[in-house]
């Protein structure tokens, strides 16, 4: 009696175990037929976090104030340059309003911010030529990790300096 019901659990969590693989199985069939602007989207997520992180100390790069709610804008714009959409020198701290929603970025007074901020050569080289984007959903993903991770790094050194302070 006893070895039966061994047997009877043990095929129990055997096919618990065989559910939750075909979940995953499916779920992983799911995300394989996203298009690739799924996985950008989901790269842009975590770049635009990273961009108001990374500048949390500065003001808006077109008009300097220093009041958000803040957007990732892009100096060349998504549409347009599709290539730089997740070139850092390409993206900075903005003020939701005016600059990014109603003034489309701001860019001539973005141009004199950047040039303050990264210099001229770097300015004329995201204005120059370049390849076209040939982005994977495997770039994408790997992007995206990177930026997840430099994220997650960043609030734990905000954190850390908040307990400091
Ligand atoms: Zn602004």
């Amino acid at each position: 009696m006893r070895l039966v019901e061994k047997a009877a659990k043990k095929k129990a969590v055997a096919s618990k175990k065989e559910r939750r693989e075909e979940k995953k199985l499916t779920r992983q069939a799911i995300l394989d037929l996203k298009p690739l602007s799924y996985w950008e989207k989901r790269v842009e997520r975590w770049c635009n976090r990273y961009v108001i992180l990374r500048d949390r100390h500065l003001h808006c790069v077109s008009c300097g104030t220093t009041k958000g709610p803040w957007n990732a804008g892009h100096y060349k714009t998504v549409g347009a340059h599709p290539e730089l959409r997740f070139v850092l020198a390409n993206i900075h701290k903005q003020c939701a309003r005016p600059c990014n929603k109603d003034k489309s970025g701001n860019i001539l007074e973005y141009r004199k911010g950047l040039l303050k901020k990264i210099g001229v050569d770097l300015v004329e080289w995201l204005e120059g030529p370049h390849e076209p984007a040939r982005r994977t959903k495997a770039d994408c993903q790997e992007l995206e990790a990177l930026f997840k991770r430099w994220v997650t790094e960043l609030e734990a050194l905000i954190e850390f300096e908040k307990g400091a302070a």
